[in-house]
């Protein structure tokens, strides 16, 4: 099957009740991991890419991993999406590569770091629609602003200074016509999400709710979403590492999400751990090593494990074989026969 937008997977997930994992890769190790426990678990699958994950790759290289990808596995609906699109020009040159999806997170000016107005945000989302929609690339957008920092994006913070109102939401949805809608209730990206366990003083999912209540057809994207799990913090912290004590947004939690219309859910810091733990395990226990596959197998497995045991949690196993890929013509031809008003 070819790459297919993020909307069809999206909207096949909330038939399902399921969500599905979007996974930040930069090499062809994290790619490879993703698709083994794909194929291990049936699952459809979101892979995504950032500007830094863009640069360090130098975005022919992602690409073309990702063709590889989609050949080695083709019965995995597979989706290429753009993290946290800082421009109209960001978004356009990842709709020009051949990603199927693009993330026009207009909560932030260009910079990637100042909070920007609602105005400013509807203005860049909605150009963005336009121009990926004309292509049938699904777009997400943002409203309410992040906490935390990752590859350089963010405005910091803790992630409640900017908490998401369901009625601007509503107002966004409708202005912008976005098919997916990433919101702030807490979350930050990073590894240093939570100084302990969240409660509900610090992770809002009673505001995810009400803005599911609100607009109970439109796909969330909850961000900022590892489960930073003490084990793989503990494997870092025992072999050299020096973490400090942290806490992710629980598994449950996410599921509690999937229950409210979250369809899309965000997955890196976790991925990192695993990877960077099974990496120094080799290195303390047999420091005489120096072929890079002896660390980056381990590291792949490592993160394979992570992957799907999410997929398992999200609910997406087992949906893989569920439809077949609505071309991206074809997804063109359906958003202009129903534009933004
Ligand atoms: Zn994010």
């Amino acid at each position: 099957m070819p790459l297919v937008s993020m909307r069809q997977l999206l909207d096949e997930a909330a038939k399902g009740g399921y969500g599905v994992g979007a996974f930040n890769v930069n090499n062809m190790e994290q790619i490879q991991s993703i698709m083994e426990a794909a194929r291990e678990t049936k699952s459809p699958v979101i892979v995504q890419a950032s500007r830094g994950a863009r640069s360090y790759s130098q975005d022919k290289f992602l690409y073309h991993l990702m063709l590889a990808a989609n050949e080695l596995y083709p019965e995995i609906p597979l989706v290429l999406h753009q993290d946290h699109g800082n421009s109209v020009a960001t978004c356009k040159s990842a709709i020009d590569l051949g990603f199927t999806s693009v993330m026009m997170d207009g909560s932030l000016m260009e910079d990637g770091k100042t909070p920007s107005s609602f105005e400013y945000n509807v203005k860049v989302t909605r150009e963005v629609v336009e121009l990926a929609h004309a292509k049938g690339v699904t777009v997400e957008g943002e409203i309410g602003v992040l906490g935390g920092i990752e590859d350089g994006h963010g405005a910091g913070g803790t992630g409640l200074e900017h908490v998401t109102d369901p009625e601007q939401a509503a107002r966004f949805v409708e202005q912008t016509g976005v098919d997916a809608l990433a919101i702030a209730i807490g979350t930050s990206h990073g590894a240093y999400k939570f100084s302990r366990k969240p409660d509900g003083a610090v992770l809002k999912m009673d505001r995810l709710i009400e803005i599911h209540n609100l607009l109970p057809k439109v796909h969330l994207v909850m961000h900022g979403s590892s489960s930073v799990p003490q084990d793989l913090q503990d494997i870092i912290n025992k072999y050299g590492g020096k973490l400090k004590p942290t806490w992710g947004v629980p598994v449950e939690e996410i599921q509690l999400g999937i229950r409210n219309g979250v369809r899309k859910v965000n997955v890196d810091t976790d991925n990192r751990l695993a990877i960077t733990g099974a990496i120094r395990k080799v290195f303390a226990e047999t420091p005489e090593k120096f072929d890079p596959r002896d660390y980056m197998k381990p590291a792949r497995e490592a993160m394979q494990k992570v992957v799907a045991q999410r997929m398992t949690q999200f609910g997406q196993a087992g949906h893989a074989g569920d439809y077949e890929a609505i071309p991206l013509a074809l997804m063109a031809e359906q958003y202009a026969a129903q534009p933004v008003a």
